[in-house]
């Protein structure tokens, strides 16, 4: 042990959790995106030895080029299966890599696997299964899939279609919160209420949580599935967390326009000691 209670294998290493896709939806482009980037949800979770890879949007692509030369065994947990979490997957280049050990998680939903890897069927994409050197392996057990890595997990059910989770990853000392796809205040009973949210958040070093609307889209799209940032703040607020990251951006939603709406709510944050990142294709943050 290298400190009260934390085992020695943490401690060498701080995790690293870099955004490798941060949009929500659809994949965007153009000059007025350039800085956030366009690739759909994608976020990795480094360790000494393994990867934590949460979600197969379009970022993971980068992502696994940024594994290329790295041996570490990878976890990838999937949030739910919607398209813009899974359409990158068979981009993953670690899949076509002999010896490279994988674990696909998803939590009570084996068949959210069989979406994920069935895009590789030779018709959906050029090539079948039979071409992946990987050895891949599936796990409906987020504990037991995660346990070599030293990391505890809970979960927690979503407003949102599609039976998503949202995941709180304990590393050492430090915790972080993954919940994208989440209305936070729906028009609907929700499946989980805002307390229990607060209460799931409380305390977190990292909350990464969707803001893809703002209070202007309500209510259009009010039952859509997704929070504004107002009601992100607000539960970091309420859940009094170290740091909270604005992800799964509309893919309308332009470098300019990010800048403002991180602008609007920071002073509000900072008097609490909270900092608000404002998550970009790329970004890394030591957790
Ligand atoms: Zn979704």
């Amino acid at each position: 042990m290298c400190s009260v209670g934390v085992p020695a294998y943490i401690c060498l290493m701080a995790p690293d959790v870099t955004f490798w896709g941060t949009r929500g939806s659809i994949p965007t482009s153009g000059p007025e995106f350039a800085a956030s980037g366009g690739d759909t949800s994608c976020v990795l979770v480094g360790l000494r030895d393994h990867v934590v890879i949460l979600d197969a949007g379009t970022g993971i692509r980068r992502a696994g080029e940024s594994l290329e030369d790295d041996a570490r065994d990878i976890i990838l947990v999937l949030s739910h299966p919607h398209w813009d979490h899974i359409q990158g997957f068979p981009f993953f280049a670690p899949l076509y890599q002999k010896g490279r050990r994988i674990t696909l998680v998803a939590p009570n939903h084996p068949h959210w696997l069989d979406l994920l890897v069935g895009q590789i069927d030779g018709i959906r994409f050029p090539v079948t299964k039979d071409f992946l050197s990987c050895t891949l392996e599936f796990s409906t057990d987020l504990d037991d899939a995660l346990r070599p890595t030293g990391i505890s997990a809970s979960q927690i059910n979503t407003n949102h279609s599609g039976d998503g989770l949202g995941y709180r990853l304990t590393i050492g000392r430090r915790s972080m919160v993954y919940l994208t796809d989440n209305e936070l205040l729906p028009p609907s009973p929700a499946t989980t209420s805002l307390a229990e949210f607060a209460h799931f958040c409380a305390g977190a070093d990292l909350l990464i949580h969707d803001a893809q609307y703002v209070s202007d889209d309500l209510p259009d799209k009010a039952g859509w599935g997704h929070s504004t940032a107002r009601q992100v703040i607000d539960l970091a607020l309420a859940a009094s967390v170290s740091r909270v990251a604005l992800f799964h951006h509309d893919p309308a939603t332009t470098d300019c326009e990010l800048a403002e709406r991180a602008a609007s709510w920071r002073t509000r944050l900072e008097v609490r000691g909270i900092e608000l990142v404002v998550a970009t294709d790329g970004l890394s943050l030591i957790l």
